[in-house]
């Protein structure tokens, strides 16, 4: 989909970025005692294993002492036991691994910059942390067990053939070559297809995410059947991309078939021609015919092993992406207290993309303990002023004081505790009515308090009415309330917070005129005394406010009262005919 487009040509030819990959497994933490602890009983399982041709040729061959029998046995037991013991371990190594891993992504997911999403789109990204995580560790926990492993058993049933006779190694003239041929090529198409199988598993989960978040919507617009389509064509480029895997794995199957075949035969031809020269006997030659389809396994599974790398380095590819995504900067020697005293931007200039001005030389002062409304045309840049006050994102030029302190120079966490967040759909998370209320409040609070802001916040009714009060379990995101519902228990939590500065972006546009007047009164009531600045364009809030900043297109275009801008500047005047003109229709 649009990520697997998005995919850079020179990635696919190179067969993807190596040191992004070495890179990413130094930033996560895999549980390196069980892989250590399952790759030393695995190479004693090999070590094992290989020998038990040797012993069952000297059976097959007539040796029928009780040292050969009881040395099968012994060797049957041991491999038992180890193989037990590899899978065991190996099992809690993926498991505490995977949940490393998992743990990681999620935390860089949490703390990468805002731009970061603006870009990719975060539903996508969310299988990375599901599944991505789990294939990923899985093959490549597969890949660092079995390669040592492989190639010590590999050896260990070289040196036992040299042992009969030497030319029996002549066989690997013919196998190498091919194994080294099948592996290359199998891994340059591992990598593509592991890769677009994520793509798409991601794709599709975010399509699915984004569609069940939003189905009131789809319904209202009578939007099914479309939506069904979308959904099918999506899980129709999964299915494609399955497919291709499936083939890939079909052909690995032939391969080995005439491989084996091969070896097969190739060991019976010359295994027979030393056998008439007298250059072996019966038992060596009993050994070499159940030694090579062991030697074929472990090249195809060793030559597999670049194809399972290559096919590792597909499926972590977008997980390195969010691990090198960058992070929101945490300065150390950033100031903890933040200052108390007036907002201020000076000179601020700032663009989302490049070239594209979203703020131009904005010098504001925003008064400590007072409110300030922001308004302004759509798209001025209203939001953008709040979005660089919570740096969520940094001014490419000028800087936001508070108090003459530059807050890049403070520490982010105290700093955002500072401030409260009240947007226009007012953003709650599912839980209980106390875990909503008591969301982003870093300190024990007491269910007294709790039910002293709810009734600030005239929301405590409700809360009562219901039967399991605060421990009310609410719908996700709190669908089941009603606009000002939400907006009251919001404005509870902020009253909890008790931040010192209040954004709000259009806090009651979403709500009737009614409840709009009455929630514009709580928060005057209740928050008074803090500096609040809120972009709105209701003009109950802009004529109680005490500084109105008016702007245009990402400029300044007038600063004062209600009064003091009305007789001065001609498009607040305008904004103001314009409300007032659609409040008196609304009624
Ligand atoms: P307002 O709040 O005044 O309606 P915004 O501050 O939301 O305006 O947006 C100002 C401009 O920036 C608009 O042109 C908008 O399209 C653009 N913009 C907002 N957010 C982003 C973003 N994340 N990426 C790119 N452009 C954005």
């Amino acid at each position: 989909m649009r990520e697997e487009s998005g995919m850079k040509k020179s990635d696919r030819k190179r067969g993807g970025d190596w040191r992004q990959f070495l890179g990413f497994f130094k930033k996560v933490k895999l549980s390196w005692r069980w892989i250590l602890l399952a790759l030393a009983v695995s190479i004693a399982y090999y070590a094992a294993v290989s020998f038990v041709p040797g012993s069952t040729a000297a059976l097959y061959a007539g040796d029928f002492g009780m040292a050969a029998i009881m040395g099968l046995v012994l060797n049957y037991v041991c491999t038992l036991v180890l193989s037990l013991v590899t899978s065991i371990s190996r099992l809690i190594a993926e498991s505490k691994s995977v949940r490393s891993v998992r743990n990681s992504v999620w935390k860089r997911m949490i703390g990468v910059k805002a731009e970061y999403y603006d870009e990719h789109d975060p539903g996508r990204l969310l299988s990375a942390v599901t599944s991505d995580a789990e294939t990923t560790v899985t093959s490549l926990i597969a890949v660092i067990i079995m390669i040592p492993s492989l190639i010590m058993y590999l050896v260990m049933c070289l040196a036992q053939i040299s042992m009969y006779n030497r030319k029996l190694l002549a066989v690997l003239f013919v196998l190498v070559p091919a194994y080294i041929a099948y592996g290359f090529f199998m891994g340059r198409w591992m990598f593509g297809t592991g890769r677009a199988v994520q793509m798409r598993i991601g794709g599709l989960t975010g399509f699915l995410t984004e569609r069940i978040r939003n189905l009131l919507l789809i319904k209202s617009f009578a939007a099914e059947k479309k939506e069904v389509e979308k959904g099918v064509a999506a899980a129709e480029g999964l299915y494609k991309a399955n497919v291709q895997y499936q083939y890939i794995t079909g052909v690995q199957v032939a391969f080995t078939f005439v491989t084996e075949a091969v070896g097969i035969v190739t060991a019976v031809l010359w295994g027979c021609h030393l056998l008439q020269n007298g250059e072996i006997d019966l038992e060596a030659w009993l050994a070499f015919f159940l030694f090579v389809p062991m030697i074929n396994t472990v090249l195809r599974q060793l030559a597999m092993m670049w194809s399972n790398i290559k096919e590792v380095q597909g499926r972590a590819s977008r997980m390195s992406e969010i691990m090198d995504a960058p992070q929101e900067a945490q300065n150390p020697q950033a100031v903890e207290t933040v200052p108390e005293g007036n907002v201020v931007f000076e000179k601020v200039c700032f663009s989302y993309v490049k070239d594209k001005p979203v703020l131009q030389n904005m010098d504001l002062v925003i008064p400590h303990g007072k409110t300030t409304a922001i308004v302004g045309v759509s798209g001025s840049g209203k939001t953008t002023v709040l979005k660089l006050l919570e740096q969520l994102y940094v001014p490419d030029s000028g800087r936001i004081t508070i108090d003459g302190t530059d807050i890049r120079g403070l520490n982010l966490q105290s700093f955002r505790n500072c401030l409260s967040y009240v947007t226009q759909d007012a953003a709650m998370f599912g839980g209980t009515v106390r875990e909503c209320l008591t969301y982003g409040v870093h300190r024990e609070v007491r269910d007294e308090e709790i039910l002293e802001a709810a009734k600030k916040a005239e929301i405590y009714e409700y809360i009562m009415a219901q039967p399991d009060g605060l421990e009310t379990e609410l719908a996700i995101a709190g669908r089941r309330l009603s606009g000002g519902q939400r907006q009251r228990l919001v404005i509870a939590r902020e009253l909890l917070k008790k931040a010192d500065i209040l954004l709000m972006d259009e806090p009651t546009s979403a709500l009737d005129a009614e409840t709009a007047a009455a929630v514009s009164n709580t928060i005057f009531r209740e928050f008074q005394g803090k500096t609040i600045i809120m972009v709105t364009h209701e003009l109950n809030f802009i004529s109680e406010a005490d500084q109105i900043i008016v702007m245009n297109h990402g400029r300044l275009e007038g600063c004062g009262t209600h009064r003091e801008l009305l007789a001065s500047c001609g498009s607040y005047r305008g904004l103001v005919e314009e409300q007032s003109y659609q409040e008196v229709f609304a009624q």
